[in-house]
């Protein structure tokens, strides 16, 4: 089927999300929450289009017949300079949404207080996807109301997380502070030892993912080939 995005035929598959075809198609929509492989959390709403006419947000909304799909029309520009303002209040320490709200024009809002301990956190919840996806679950949404923030159960050190630092990776706004130093990775209150190939040096990971992930020889993978490849040359060469 064809959708027409910013007035361009654009092929898709019924079920396909609008942010991924725009995409194919070299068309860009702002996300903050969206990323590829996790589902669509529809969040941050920064990627409001019109679509015949209705906004709604790019990540979570599907195509499922012809329609035509504006993404930088005027009404959208104000839609996302709204919640863009929005988020600022909430994380005003975030590099990406002051980028973001300056590109958009995004109004100032003198009437919305800060919260003192606002940071970068947008509550997307991301990184708690992330973590469950790859089998932890170390992380959640705690505390209500004002109060509510990502974290580890009663803010205490959590003996499910493993160090791996995904979540950190997929925080649109860098929230998670993770800080790999002498040898030691520091994220979520607690320390890991980090381990390195016994042959290049290059980082493998924590103990703990290693254990997890049942890596006992502490080689990388293109080590691991070489060391084969060297095994078998030296048996075919007996
Ligand atoms: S570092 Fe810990 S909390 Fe973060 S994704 Fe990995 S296991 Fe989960």
């Amino acid at each position: 089927m064809v959708a027409r995005i910013d007035h361009k035929e654009c092929i898709f598959e019924p079920g396909e999300c609008i942010v991924t075809v725009a995409a194919r198609n070299g068309i860009e929509i702002p996300t903050l929450c969206h990323y590829e492989g996790l589902c669509g959390l529809g969040v941050c709403r920064v990627c409001v289009v019109e679509m015949d006419r209705k906004i709604v947000p790019a990540c979570i909304t599907k195509l499922e017949k012809p329609c035509e799909i504006l993404t930088d029309s005027e009404r959208v520009r104000e839609e996302r300079g709204m919640m863009l303002a929005l988020l600022r209040k909430r994380a005003p320490n975030s590099e990406v949404i002051a980028d973001l709200a300056e590109r958009y024009h995004a109004p100032d809002l003198p009437r919305l207080t800060v919260a003192e301990d606002a940071d970068r956190c947008i509550l997307c919840g991301l990184c708690v996807q992330a973590c469950k996806a790859l089998g932890s679950s170390a992380i959640a949404t705690v505390m209500r109301g004002t109060k509510k923030k990502i974290g580890t159960p009663y803010d205490d050190i959590s003996n499910a997380c493993i160090g791996c630092g995904s979540c950190a990776q997929v925080c649109p706004t860098g929230s998670i502070s993770v800080k790999d130093e002498n040898g030691v990775r520091k994220i979520w209150h607690k320390e890991f030892r980090l381990v390195f190939c016994k042959r290049c040096g290059a980082l493998l990971g924590t103990e703990k993912m290693l254990k997890k992930n049942r890596i006992t020889d502490a080689l990388c993978s293109d080590c691991r080939g070489y060391d084969t490849a060297e095994q078998i040359h030296q048996v075919l060469s007996k």
